[in-house]
């Protein structure tokens, strides 16, 4: 919103508006104080009518407007008609530095003739008119590509009552669902009863009723909405349904970049939800990467977020106790996890970014050939993996095997490289994971094998914010077809490891200079825990501890973001 106190345009007097609409309306509480109010493709702009100097005008961006509704005021004597638009510009915060999105809303009385109902179509128009203005003003972020959201948007918002303090509920009543009304976006609420309820529920819908799907919870029901999607016989067409973001969990990780990725001054808690519900009502849809994960049991699972284990993985999900305190939970997890500092041994490997995107050899595209050297990430024996038992003796029994170099090279000189079989649903093919051989074989040659085995935290993470204070990866994109890898070897100290975790909530982490922090952009990896214990967790969710891989499907989703 700016303030501008110069006098009327004199060349608009002379030539009357040049415009889409101009009108003259009275104060809703006081008839008396009329307004001329002019509607451009870009802004709405209000002036009081007055004989005094101060004629100050108020001119309200667009691309700040999320809707506008015309109706009859409650008394049925009342011959006027009112429109209100509803702005949520930024503005400085009270009582402290910055600036967030506030809503402020416009209302004006329409009574241009005794006919309430010609005062009604007066107003409707201009509620109208305001709608598709704002709507085709929606703030982009240059370089993205955008499509728009189907209006009326039919929404399923899905909220879990359990997420972050047990109030995503009253936070959902209390500030987004006034936010929909006004931005005439129908919606139909779904409370989760339990866990993968939400998974279940979209596995199973008809998605044609739905034009979005929007979570109000964490980043884990998130998780959840992803893979019903993905589990579905025609998720290739279930994936492209846009799917939105609400705050309402402790580790609101998406929600902090989605907010990031709209270029807008940093915001925490209730601040942030007004940005993500702001961003929903402007309905601006852009790519989300996908990363395919594989586990030893063969499962697989989609993820949108991270994939850690050691430091990062513990202090998630140790940190569970503490959810009462909401997002400051993951401060007190580290601080604790600090005290204990943990190494964990494990091999580590990646197809680095530069790497062209070439299949691995075997795939059918190259001649099979012998790996020039023996992986120091090769796999773990085969009777490992599928349909072995997961019991931890024979997981010790077959690393050790595994720790023996020999054994490595003669292993993989006598896999071939397959890539990874698209799983077989009823009908259709799920994603081939053209980067990954499978887990049982040896890297392909054009990945890099990381030399260290002991590891302090181990952490690929795909969108630019951990948690809402976390900036974890500066210029990540929600679509930049990149995995962010970062690992901190043993032999940090605990002051210097909490640095680094404290510099992250400025996104300055990397300039620390620490030699124990490496980052590489890749597009696949693997992970083989050597120690026998440890968790790994994937979107901030506990996955099978034991060999992993991934890999990057640039843009498979579809984000509502702005
Ligand atoms: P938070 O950020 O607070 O952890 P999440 O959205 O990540 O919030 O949810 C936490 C966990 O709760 C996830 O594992 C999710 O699958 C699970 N969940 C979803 N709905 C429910 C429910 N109704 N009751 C219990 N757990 C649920
Ligand atoms: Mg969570």
């Amino acid at each position: 919103m700016e303030k501008d106190a110069s006098p009327p345009d004199p060349s608009r007097q002379r030539n009357g508006f040049s415009g889409v609409l101009y009108g003259e309306f009275s104060d809703t509480l006081n008839y008396g104080v009329r307004y001329s109010v002019s509607l451009t493709e870009g802004a709405l702009t209000i002036q009081r009518i007055s004989s005094s100097p101060d004629r100050t005008k108020v001119v309200f961006n667009l691309s700040d407007c999320i809707g506008c509704r015309a109706y009859r005021g409650p008394d049925s004597a009342d011959i006027g008609a009112y429109f209100t638009a509803y702005f949520y510009p930024f503005k400085r915060r009270w009582m402290s530095a910055g600036v967030a999105r506030q809503r402020v809303e416009q209302c004006f009385r329409v009574a241009l003739v005794q006919e309430p109902l010609v005062n009604l179509q007066e107003a409707e128009r201009w509620a109208h008119a305001i709608r598709d203005a704002s709507l085709m003003q929606a703030p982009r972020r240059e370089g993205v590509i955008y499509t728009e959201l189907r209006r009326p948007c039919r929404t399923m918002i899905l909220v879990n009552p359990q997420s972050g303090r047990g109030q995503a509920l009253q936070l959902f009543t209390g500030h987004i669902q006034a936010m929909l009304t006004e931005a005439s976006i129908p919606y139909t609420l779904v409370i989760t009863e339990h866990q993968n309820h939400a998974r279940e529920l979209v596995r199973k819908a008809d998605l044609s009723q739905w034009d979005a799907l929007v979570i109000m919870s964490g980043d884990g029901l998130l998780f959840e909405v992803i893979n019903g999607l993905m589990e579905r016989e025609d998720w290739q067409q279930a994936i492209q349904t846009p799917l939105g973001i609400l705050p309402g969990g402790s580790g609101n990780a998406l929600a902090a970049s989605v907010h990031h990725y709209s270029q807008s001054p940093p915001a925490w808690n209730e601040e942030l939800l007004l940005s993500c519900g702001f961003m929903l009502c402007k309905g601006l849809v852009s790519s989300l990467d996908l990363v395919s994960v594989h586990l030893a049991s063969r499962q697989r699972l989609f993820s949108f977020l991270s994939l850690a284990w050691g430091f990062v993985a513990d202090v998630d999900i140790e940190s569970e106790k503490y959810r009462h305190v909401g997002p400051i939970r993951f401060l007190m997890g580290t601080l604790v996890r600090l005290a204990s500092l943990r190494v964990y041994q494990g091999r580590l490997a990646y197809l680095p970014a530069k790497e062209t995107l070439k299949p691995p050899k075997g795939s059918g595209k190259d001649p099979p050939s012998t790996p020039k050297k023996p992986s120091l990430c090769s796999s773990l024996p085969c009777h490992l993996l599928p349909n072995a038992s997961p019991k931890k003796s024979s997981l010790k029994n077959c690393i050790d095997t595994n720790l023996n170099q020999n054994s490595i090279t003669k292993s993989s000189n006598v896999i071939t490289n397959t890539i990874l079989e698209p799983h077989r649903n009823n009908k259709t093919a799920s994603p081939v994971d053209s980067l990954l051989p499978s887990l049982d074989q040896p890297v392909p040659d054009n990945w890099t094998v990381v030399n260290e085995e002991d590891f302090v935290l181990v952490l690929a993470i795909y969108q630019s914010h951990l948690a809402e204070d976390l900036w974890t990866v500066p210029g990540a994109m929600a679509d930049d077809g990149l995995i962010h890898l970062f690992y901190v070897t043993a032999g940090i100290s605990r002051p210097a490891l909490l640095r680094l975790f404290l510099a992250m909530e400025k996104g300055s982490h990397l300039a620390c200079g620490c030699p124990y922090l490496v980052y590489e952009k890749v597009r696949a990896l693997r992970l083989e825990p050597i120690s026998q214990q440890g968790m790994i967790t994937v979107d901030g969710e506990v996955v099978e501890y034991g060999p992993i891989q991934a890999q990057v499907h640039p843009g498979m989703a579809k984000l509502i973001c702005g």
